[in-house]
């Protein structure tokens, strides 16, 4: 099935094209399914440092409201489109129905670079952004929820939080408007690294496999496996440092302005700690530096984590993939050509729409954290210690066995906030990853891509079905 080159929405609905197949819902059902609801493109002035105006553009899709409120990133780069983020925005929505987050999909995108503009001009567009998705009502706990995506992190959602706060002063629940935001800010614990753990977790699950793994020619497990990162932001970092917390050798880095390798593995915190130092990763310790990122992506590994942006493994470049896996943490980093080339070569490749929803797990933790109005271990967690202190109790008291003080603490202590976020993360992606995994086994599919769109794609046909449509 070939496609424009570059258009991640022909890629997307190629994709569920290839899953529809396998679904038996009729055309018009499956037509609302894939296509984007509302899209709301606008443009609007920001004042420069210099005191000149600047006409920015930007746009909001709300993919389907299945499910409300709609949930998805905000993402800052030269060049969003509004095709790119429909795109972005069906994902959402597919990602949302595997991992069971009850939200329709968005995705925002502003046409600036963030990487150019100063503090000043970025919180003045995000906060005018905030103020036109307010006026068409695109933005509230109920109807429209944004979080973090490429170019944006926890300050970009501090501004929104803010301005959405401000126009909105009779709001119950103003907080739920966006996740990702500080702890401060009523954020939740884990957020940051949510996408990246959920992409290790994902991983892990998926490589624990004797089966799928003989299948490609690699032993089951993380530990000692050559791993290739491409694109060191909020996603790769978490990843990549996880996965070299679970034995894998991270043998290369890609970053937009060149690439780092070293064959005994690479440090990825003092990469970062480099990085904040001078600029770029390129001349860390103890690697050597490559000159364009490019190449990064071909060179030998096991297990390739592709965290950067879409469209990097594509006809052009998929024949020279030595990854026996590829594992999408970005969005739309396969182009659907590409996908065929690796999928012909026996390249397992673990779906973005499956291996990133760590993130919007998260920031559904958050989201009822916020309506709430309490974290999730508040009322229980001086219960829970109380009822392990008796048991524990009992127990000594029964065998005579007595623990150390610092063991009675450790065995009784209850769960801070963290501890919950990252057991139900790892709950949700096993979870999700098993009814992929049964999916594609279970009905012969080519490949886990098909599974995860057909699961998704039943997922929101059904609640649509049960729904009934309006009027
Ligand atoms: P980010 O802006 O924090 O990081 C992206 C990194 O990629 C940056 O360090 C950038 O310099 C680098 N990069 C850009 N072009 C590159 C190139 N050609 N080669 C190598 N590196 C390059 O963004 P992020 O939030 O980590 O998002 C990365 C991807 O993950 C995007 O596709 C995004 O949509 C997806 N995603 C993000 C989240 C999230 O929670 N942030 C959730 C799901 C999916």
């Amino acid at each position: 099935m070939k496609t424009e080159a570059g258009n991640l929405l022909a890629d997307v609905d190629a994709q569920f094209e290839r899953a529809a197949v396998y679904s038996h819902h009729p055309r018009g059902l499956l037509d609302q399914v894939k296509m984007c609801n509302v899209v709301h493109r606008m443009s609007f002035p920001v004042r420069d440092d210099d005191g000149s105006i600047r006409t920015v553009e930007a746009y909001r899709a709300e993919h389907s409201f299945h499910r409300l409120p709609t949930k998805g990133g905000i993402r800052f780069s030269p060049d969003v489109t509004e095709d790119e983020v429909c795109a972005l925005a069906s994902l959402m929505t597919y990602k949302c129905a595997i991992v069971e987050a009850p939200f329709g999909g968005a995705k925002g995108g502003v046409c600036i670079d963030p990487r150019k503009e100063s503090e000043g001009f970025l919180e003045r567009a995000t906060r005018r952004y905030v103020a036109e998705l307010n006026r068409k009502n695109m933005i509230g706990p109920a109807v429209d929820v944004p979080a973090p995506d490429y170019g944006t992190g926890e300050r970009e959602m501090a501004w929104i939080v803010d301005t959405y706060t401000a126009l909105n002063p009779s709001q119950l629940n103003p907080f739920a408007c966006v996740t990702g935001k500080p702890i401060s800010l009523h954020g939740i614990s884990g957020r940051t690294e949510a996408t990246g753990r959920g992409v290790a977790i994902g991983i892990a699950e998926a490589t624990a496999s004797a089966e799928d793994m003989e299948a490609v020619g690699l032993t089951p497990g993380i530990e000692g496996k050559r791993v290739i990162v491409q694109g060191l932001g909020k996603v790769g970092f978490h990843a990549a440092r996880l996965l070299r917390e679970a034995g894998a050798r991270i043998v290369a880095i890609a970053e937009y302005d060149g690439g780092i390798a070293s064959d005994v593995g690479i440090d990825v915190e003092a990469v970062q700690q480099h990085r904040a130092e001078t600029g770029s990763i390129r001349g860390a310790p103890g690697t050597r530096t490559i000159e364009r990122p490019g190449p990064v992506l071909e060179m030998e590994c096991d297990i390739l984590v592709p965290a950067a942006l879409e469209n990097q493994i594509t006809a052009d470049n998929a024949n020279r993939i030595k990854a026996r896996v590829v594992a999408e943490a970005a969005n739309g980093p396969v182009d659907s050509v590409g996908d065929a080339i690796l999928r012909e070569r026996g390249i397992l490749v673990i779906p973005d729409l499956f291996l990133n929803a760590g993130g919007v797990t998260v920031s559904y933790f958050e989201w009822l954290k916020n309506i709430q109005h309490v974290s999730p271990e508040r009322l229980t967690s001086r219960y829970q210690e109380v009822a392990t202190t008796r048991v524990v109790k009992a127990l000594e008291g029964a065998t005579g066995a007595h623990l150390s003080d610092q063991d009675f603490m450790k065995a009784v202590k209850g769960p801070d906030e963290i501890d919950l976020v990252e057991a139900a993360l790892t709950d949700t992606i096993i979870h999700a990853y098993r009814s992929v995994h049964e999916t594609w086994k279970s009905r012969s599919m080519p490949d886990l891509r098909v599974a995860a769109y057909t699961l998704a794609i039943n997922r929101v046909a059904q609640s649509y079905a049960v729904q009934g449509i309006f009027p």
